[in-house]
């Protein structure tokens, strides 16, 4: 008799700590099952149900077959692969956390700020591959408005979730000589080339290259040799600080004045490869984080 009350005290505890929302003993402890304070958590079902497994870091991938990350308490889903079979999330980060379609941050994406507890957006539920635990959003990284980037033609595929001028992933965005390029995320420079455009139009301009704190390298061609980017190999950086101008049309490929930018994760400098030869080297689609972007400008 008195065992059955002591056990259901207990039980009552648990539930009052759970509603408060405070471990009040351990510190978040990752993929124990339990969704705690610092947490984001991945849900097998819809509606928070189903097993759970909970995450305190960005992920670059989730995996799949032995070693991926599994939903680890009773219920439906238990000992399945994450990767896209997530239905819905809590965040207890105390950060938004991004969730997106492919591995390496690339891809349509859900943001999911801090304290949500529901269902992933239709792009990601049950096609997720990988997370971001912070901001991952970009500036646009170009000093116009909406209008200046439509009224060009060309202009960038900003309507679209596909990317253009390119058979990689990639993004031409173009703009006038001497528009500001921005940098779309606060980190580290790596590396900077000034390189003046040749008279047959083959340059690839001068380049930077810009390390965020998630670890992705940003690379920003087809800029100015005069004036030069204005930033200095080993320089921090912080989200919209300009780091240099749109070159002329001989800093880009004899096509029109733009700005190409290319992202990927894990590495400190870009490979050096040009169109398809760019292909297999693990470049990132961003185009929907760029898109987002855009449409917050004016
Ligand atoms: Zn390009």
């Amino acid at each position: 008799m008195f065992r059955r009350f002591a056990v259901g005290l207990v039980a009552m505890l648990g539930v009052a700590a759970a509603l408060v929302g405070t471990a009040p003993t351990a510190s978040a402890t990752a993929r124990n099952g339990v969704c705690e304070s610092g947490e984001f958590c991945l849900y097998y079902n819809s509606g928070n149900a189903g097993s759970r497994v909970d995450l305190v870091n960005s992920q670059r991938d989730y995996g799949s077959g032995s070693g991926c990350i599994e939903f680890v308490s009773s219920g439906s889903g238990q000992g399945q692969c994450v990767k896209n079979n997530t239905a819905s999330v809590w965040n207890r980060t105390g950060k938004p956390v991004f969730v997106f379609y492919n591995s390496d941050f690339g891809g349509v994406y859900d943001q999911i700020p801090d304290g949500a507890q529901v269902d992933l957006n239709a792009n990601v539920k049950n096609n997720n591959a990988s997370q971001i635990v912070g901001d991952a959003s970009l500036r646009f990284p170009l000093a116009v408005d909406q209008a200046d980037i439509k009224n060009r033609t060309p202009h960038w595929c900003w309507d679209s979730k596909d990317n253009c001028h390119h058979d990689y992933n990639a993004a031409d965005i173009f703009a006038a000589t001497g528009t500001s390029v921005l940098s779309p995320v606060s980190g580290t420079v790596m590396t900077k080339n000034v390189r003046a455009g040749s008279t047959g139009c083959d340059s690839v301009g001068s380049t930077v290259t810009v390390k965020d704190g998630f670890g992705r390298l940003w690379y920003f061609a087809h800029m100015d040799d005069s004036p030069a980017p204005v930033v200095t190999v080993g320089q921090s950086v912080s989200k919209g600080q300009r780091i240099g101008y749109v070159g002329t049309k001989y800093h880009a490929l004899c096509t029109d004045s733009h700005l190409h930018i290319d992202m990927r994760v894990g590495v400190d400098s870009r490979v050096s490869c040009s169109a398809s030869a760019c292909a297999g080297y693990g470049f990132v689609n961003n185009q929907p984080l760029l898109r987002n972007a855009f449409l917050e400008l004016p």
